[in-house]
């Protein structure tokens, strides 16, 4: 884009559009022209390839056609949706002045524009862009050094689609963990953090949009004062005590909160402490292959969430969401919720009475946050009504009810909680509500005079209309004769053409005045109906404004009420989370736990939550997993071998699984649970090429294993899988045997370790804490049948070419390759494998210990295998003759 000044060709809107997108650079701009929005050069490039609409042109700039493509006004929130998806951020540009106002001006003038609001993944705020079931976390990030503790993160995490706003802090070593709990849909980072490589990758890492923000807020006096002027406050003393990392951290938020909404800004309930230390730290790659929210290829399907969301309400989703990926460390927060669940799961009675309730409560605060914000709508107002009412309806359900502390403060919040508002909404709406405001028509008849007669005005004109078109009829003898309305012309008479015609002519005529003449009906205008008119309108508009004013009494009593209804809210998500968890245990008969400060692991009849879902009908075999040690300050190692497919990752991830669902306060899939509590868990399963970082599967998983084996702590509980895999036989087996050792001897934490290294299962006898289980399998008629049942002890074999078989690999593979395992394990009883692992010092202390012999796969006679590959039919003369020479020559 060339300098508008100095082209005197540019036309004045173009000269507009370049100032105001030169002002915003990094969006996508949305220039408001008529009922569209319009976007050119460049953006209407990128928009157009990305939404799939025509690119058009329209002018020349320095003289080259300008690329131009654009979106109706009406669809622009699917357009959004679409572009945000894709990472695009938009500022969106309206005429902020009548275009009647730029005529007065001149000739030359062009509509006053401005940009009212960019839109970007963490600031939206419209319904049809949000997932009713996800919070929508803007995050902004700080940092202040200090010499002893090194760096200190501050982070600020807000949802504008409710207001919610808290804020944490982290470590270095910390800060991808506190990131991946907070899953957000868009971080601001200060520009400087940027430009330090390790930081930003691993930002970057978090695979969230960053948007540079350009000056970081680091003194806590500006911090204190940018938050004073936002919520209006003389001091931030009231927010209870924020470090300055925090404090800084929820400046930066709120200052680009209002950089982007600059029409109208949400408010935002003031900053809360959500406590650094009190929440099991779980890293990124832990979250996403344990598939917690979302499954690896990012559906919700499939995830720990959905298999055990049961809630009712879209607030409810949002709270359980957040549980689950903020489970608590302290047993007594815990035992709390557990209290809640319990109670409701005990009363069945109550329950079901309670989740019907919900059932038809509304989305309360993001409706709030929507009015308060200017962009409600009626339907928000019938929303905060239907709120109130279930709140209602559940607090009289729970009056006389003996309930455990927790329901007991949600029964509280859910009394009568804003009788007069209540009130005032159930009388002043109508039961049919319009989709918008200016819609009118959602004032109830009877609640407001002046407006009721208004409308009596404007519905007696219709009847007065509904005469006049008879008297017309009459008058002129024509009884196809018609009073019609169109928003271009107002209201007219219409006759069929020919009729017109003669009407027009009549000598008698001097009522109706031609108008229009289309193919087969001509249109008359008389003065008697423009007075009508004139008349009708000016009642319509009167209807609306008071419409209007009604409205704005409602909401600004809602503003009003704004703490309590966020209480409302709040209470409703909790006592929704409370039912659905107890819905869940009793439908799918799962357990409380026991949680204390113990380092116990102790769980029996253990099941994986989504498989066992997924299996629908199949049984799920339950298993145990006992980690407890005799150690008070230790926990113990399981070391799970067995053959593929035979259920090893499943039994780890099921008992991850039950360590976050009962401190996030659910019951487990379990016959009893004894857990200690974790305060970090770390997995390391199965890995994906990282190709886009550069980075192998092989190193992903060294990566991901060094951060386990440098951090893991006796509280921790850590899940391995296969480690090792990616290399060779020996590194591999040497990497895994290691890692084993220093689980044991160094981190002492509760472990999970499957491997397919069946060389490991020696140091049962050398580590005190370790303990081997295998997955049991039977044999059946030369099948490997997998029993998914977990026992002391080694697997003997690993069944490769069985579940190869299964597997469908072509016969003569299979077949050639058991005849391949039988030399190998042939040559191995003579000196060779066992011999050389002996000679590696790693292994020597572990060649005494006696080894449970190994079957030998039986190898066949090559003469037979000759025979075997042999199909007569398909064999020339010639060819049969060598295959019988070739066949002696064998013997
Ligand atoms: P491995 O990690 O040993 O290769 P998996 O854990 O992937 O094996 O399990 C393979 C399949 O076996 C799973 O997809 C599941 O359908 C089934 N399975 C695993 N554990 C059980 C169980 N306890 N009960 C029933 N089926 C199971």
């Amino acid at each position: 884009i060339g300098e508008p000044a100095a082209d005197s060709r540019v036309t004045p809107m173009m000269a507009q559009y370049i100032e105001i997108k030169t002002a915003n650079p990094d969006c996508l701009l949305f220039y408001r022209m008529g009922d569209f929005y319009e976007l050119f050069f460049e953006d209407a490039e990128q928009a157009s390839r990305a939404l799939g609409i025509t690119l058009t042109k329209r002018g020349k700039h320095a003289g080259a056609d300008i690329p131009m493509c654009g979106v109706p006004v009406e669809r622009a929130d699917d357009y959004l949706q679409r572009l945000i998806a894709r990472g695009f951020r938009v500022a969106v540009c309206e005429q902020i002045e009548d275009p009647a106002e730029a005529k007065k001006r001149g000739g030359k003038s062009v509509v006053r524009r401005d940009v009212v609001r960019l839109v970007t993944p963490g600031t939206i705020t419209e319904d049809s862009l949000l997932d009713p079931r996800r919070a929508n976390l803007l995050v902004a990030l700080s940092r202040v050094m200090s010499g002893e503790t090194g760096a200190v993160f501050g982070l600020a995490a807000l949802d504008i689609s409710t207001g919610a706003f808290t804020v944490s802090e982290a470590s270095t070593a910390s800060l991808a963990a506190e990131l991946a709990r907070l899953d957000p849909a868009e971080t601001v980072v200060p520009e400087t953090m940027l430009e330090e490589p390790a930081l930003a990758e691993l930002l970057r890492a978090s695979g969230v949009p960053l948007s540079p923000a350009a000056r970081d807020i680091c003194d806590g006096a500006t911090a204190a004062r940018r938050l004073g002027d936002v919520f209006g406050t003389a001091t931030v003393d009231g927010f209870g005590g924020l470090s300055r990392p925090e404090l800084c951290a929820a400046a930066l938020a709120a200052s680009y909160v209002a950089r982007s909404q600059r029409q109208a800004q949400p408010p935002l309930s003031v900053p809360r402490r959500s406590g650094s230390g009190d929440y099991l730290e779980i890293d990124a790659a832990t979250r996403a292959s344990l598939e917690l929210v979302r499954t690896l290829s990012g559906e919700r399907s499939g995830s720990l969430l959905h298999a055990v969301d049961r809630t009712a309400t879209a607030g409810g989703g949002r709270l359980l969401a957040e549980r689950l990926a903020s489970p608590l460390t302290c047993p007594d927060a815990i035992a709390a919720r557990l209290d809640a669940v319990q109670a409701l799961k005990e009363d069945g009675g109550l329950r079901a009475d309670i989740r019907s309730i919900l059932k038809a409560a509304p989305d309360l605060s993001r409706s709030v946050q929507r009015l308060a914000f200017g962009r409600g709508g009626p339907r928000d107002l019938a929303c905060v009504r239907d709120g109130l009412l279930s709140a209602d309806a559940l607090a009289q359900r729970l009056a006389g009810v003996e309930l455990p502390a927790a329901l007991a403060n949600v029964s509280g919040r859910l009394a009568a909680p804003a009788p007069a508002l209540a009130a005032m909404l159930r009388d002043s709406l109508a039961d049919d509500l319009p989709l918008r405001t200016h819609d009118g028509g959602f004032v109830r008849a009877g609640h407001d005079p002046e407006l009721d007669a208004q409308r009596a005005l404007r519905d007696d004109s219709r009847r007065v209309i509904a005469g006049m078109q008879a008297r017309y009829a009459e008058e002129t003898g024509n009884r196809t004769l018609r009073i019609k309305h169109t928003n271009f012309l107002g209201y007219f008479v219409e006759v069929p053409a020919a009729a017109g015609e003669a009407l027009r002519l009549a000598p008698w005529n001097a009522t109706f005045v031609p108008r229009q003449t289309l193919q087969g009906a001509m249109r008359f205008s008389t003065v008697e109906l423009s007075d009508l008119e004139t008349r009708i309108a000016a009642a319509a508009d009167r209807a609306l404004a008071r419409e209007l004013a009604v409205f704005g009494e409602l909401c600004a009593a809602i503003q009003q009420h704004g703490d309590v209804l966020a209480g409302v809210a709040d209470a409703l998500a909790e006592l929704d989370v409370a039912a659905a968890l107890a819905e869940l245990a009793s439908e799918q008969l799962f357990a409380r736990p026991r949680v204390d400060r113990s380092l116990a692991f102790d769980i029996k009849g253990g099941r994986h939550p989504v498989v066992e879902q997924a299996l629908a009908g199949a049984a799920f075999i339950p298993n145990d997993c006992c980690l407890s040690s005799s150690d008070a300050a230790a926990g113990k190692i399981w070391l799970v071998t067995g053959p593929n497919m035979g259920g090893k990752s499943t039994f780890l991830r099921q008992n991850a699984l039950i360590a976050i669902l009962a401190q996030a306060g659910s019951f487990v899939p379990a016959a009893e649970a004894h857990i200690g509590t974790v305060d970090r868990l770390f997995s390391r399963v199965g890995a994906a090429d990282d190709l886009a970082r550069g980075r192998s599967t092989f190193m992903v998983e060294m990566v991901e294993t060094a951060a386990i084996l440098n951090q893991a702590g006796e509280r921790s509980l850590v899940i391995l899988d296969e480690i090792g895999r990616g290399t060779s036989t020996f590194d591999g087996l040497s990497i895994a045997w290691a890692a084993v050792e220093h689980l044991h001897g160094t981190n002492r934490c509760r472990a999970l370790f499957a491997t397919h290294f069946h060389e490991l299962t020696q140091l049962e006898s050398r580590l005190e804490r370790l303990m081997n289980v295998t997955m049991r399998v039977a044999e059946w008629k030369g099948e490997v049948v997998f029993l998914h049942e977990v026992a002391p002890g080694a697997a003997d074999r690993s069944y490769g070419i069985q579940v190869a078989k299964l597997a469908g690999l072509p016969a003569p593979v299979v077949r050639r390759a058991r005849s391949i395992l039988g030399e190998l394990e042939g040559a191995e009883r003579g000196r060779p494998r066992r011999s050389v692992l002996e000679d590696l010092p790693l292994f020597a202390t572990a060649a005494s210990i006696p080894q449970a012999e190994s079957e030998p796969e039986p190898t066949m006679d090559p003469l037979a295998e000759a025979l075997d590959a042999l199909d007569p039919d398909a064999l020339t003369p010639r060819a049969a003759l060598d295959a019988l020479y070739a066949l002696k020559a064998l013997r």
